[in-house]
């Protein structure tokens, strides 16, 4: 009999014999044990799983359910030892590009659970979509959600589309997540793309011109005026009425891909800059940070945000920063040094929105926990690692499960093994064995050819996914960034 599981539990002990699966298991809480480590037992009478927390003991009953994919009608006789290498293991979903039914969700988490994921990043405004039922800024939801075309890349509609989530079927899903051990950790991202938000608050702009919600990918000029105290009120007032929805100890800030050339002609900017002596408009994108983190840390929040917030050189320490890109000036590397922590999602290793030809299952799986971006910081400033998949160009869910399974299982095994991965090819042997569970919880995932895709399936992927970036696309995205 073989045993499958992924993620790769730290230790192994085979034993003589076999179990029923309705053999009695006792379940036993150990105070003394990590949290999120547990010991499982399988002997012929009886099955034991002792776990640091209820969650360590999710994570035994996971591999119980993973061992009955090894066949044979019972569980082998064993002991298993384990505990992830890190703390945080989160897995992506964009619904502001494209919106996903809330059954769809429910489907990714279920699935998540399968490898022991226990966050959930939640990526719920951008340009082209705000999507959570707001009482307090209505406009948000009956605006914002809306929008009429999808001229995203290589596509061309105009029809109307959109949606949000009531704050009803927000409480389903994070009670939904809360019973398989995982946590929502949503995001607004601020103070760039936000087209959606000014959409339907345009005064929270710096100079109050009328925007629309984005019917197109890339990174948007308009932001949020830093300047305003009106716009502070805003963000207080809608994390308040969020935090109530969202129980989790951490919330998303964004920070990404904010070109601040509006900022630099702002009086309202200006004045802001002058009255707290910074130098540039990177500072000020910090202070604005700091001032959104410190609200929710009086909240008892933590908050994260990606790595460009870093760039003004003077974010607060406590602010988790999530690196996706090159670490610019060597910001990212201060920032850790300083004692900061990050949560690794390199695009190159993490963005499963991207076709296989571009980045394969092994590239997600060979993530380098010690990467260049982090040279002077180390591994020890890592509090973990994530998954992502941008929905620019996912229509449908039968896309989405493609791109993101089996990739997620990849970097579900990065962020519990770290640096004692068994290597990629285990890795791919168990997911083989274990690649029947796909189908069982209604995952279309990618079969086990286009893993690595051949070289005529590659450069067919990538002619087709090139088509959504023409020459003028490209220039400017290059244009926007000079000023993020
Ligand atoms: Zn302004």
């Amino acid at each position: 009999m073989c045993i499958s599981l992924v993620p790769q539990p730290k230790s192994i002990k085979m034993l003589e014999g076999h179990a029923a699966y309705d053999t009695q298991c006792d379940r036993i809480i150990d105070v003394q044990m990590q949290p999120q480590a547990y010991v499982l037992k399988i002997l012929p009478e009886r099955i034991e799983i002792r776990a640091g927390s209820p969650q360590g003991l999710k994570y035994g009953e996971t591999t119980l359910k993973q061992l009955c994919f090894c066949g044979g009608g019972q569980y082998p006789c064993l002991v298993i030892e384990d505990c992830p290498a890190f703390e945080w293991r989160s897995f992506h979903m964009d619904c502001a590009r494209h919106f996903m039914p809330l059954d769809e969700l429910k489907k990714m988490v279920h699935m998540a659970s399968f490898f022991k994921f226990n966050r959930f990043h939640w990526h719920i405004s951008d340009d082209q979509g705000w999507r959570i039922e707001s009482e307090r800024y209505p406009k948000l939801h009956q605006i914002g959600s809306r929008r009429q075309g999808d001229h995203f890349g290589d596509y061309d509609s105009d029809a109307w589309e959109g949606g949000y989530y009531t704050k009803a079927q927000v409480r389903e899903l994070v009670a939904y997540c809360d019973s398989l051990g995982i946590q929502i950790v949503p995001e607004i991202d601020m103070p760039g793309h936000v087209s959606a938000i000014l959409a339907a608050y345009p005064e929270l702009g710096c100079n109050g011109a009328p925007v629309s919600v984005g019917t197109k990918a890339g990174i948007y000029w308009d932001i949020l005026c830093a300047g305003k105290e009106s716009t502070f009120e805003f963000i207080e007032n809608l994390l308040v009425e969020l935090l109530e929805l969202f129980p989790g100890d951490t919330f998303h800030i964004g920070g990404d891909e904010a070109p601040k050339a509006h900022w630099k002609d702002c009086p309202h900017c200006r004045r802001r800059m002058e009255a707290l002596g910074l130098e540039n408009v990177g500072q000020l994108q910090g202070y604005m940070a700091n001032r959104i983190a410190k609200f929710l840390k009086e909240k008892g929040r933590r908050a994260i945000a990606w790595n460009e917030a870093s760039y003004g050189g003077n974010l607060d320490r406590d602010i988790v920063l999530q690196l996706w890109t090159e670490d610019k000036s060597g910001k990212v590397r201060e920032h850790l040094k300083g004692g900061g922590q990050v949560i690794l999602s390199e695009m190159l290793h993490s963005y499963c929105d991207y076709p296989y030809a571009f980045i394969s299952l092994k590239s997600v799986y060979d993530a380098d926990l010690a990467s260049a971006a982090l040279a002077g910081g180390g591994i020890g400033n890592i509090i973990g690692t994530e998954c992502l998949a941008w929905s620019e160009y996912i229509r449908d869910v039968k896309t989405l499960e493609g791109l993101c399974w089996p990739r997620y299982a990849a970097s579900a095994e990065v962020g519990w093994c770290g640096n004692d991965r068994p290597g990629y090819d285990s890795f791919a042997g168990r997911l083989e064995n274990l690649f029947p569970a796909f189908a069982l919880y209604g995952i279309e995932a990618t079969q086990p050819d286009g893993w690595i895709p051949s070289e005529p399936e590659a450069l067919k992927q990538l002619a087709a996914f090139q088509k959504n970036f023409p020459k003028e696309v490209m220039e400017g995205f290059a244009k926007a960034q000079e000023e993020v």
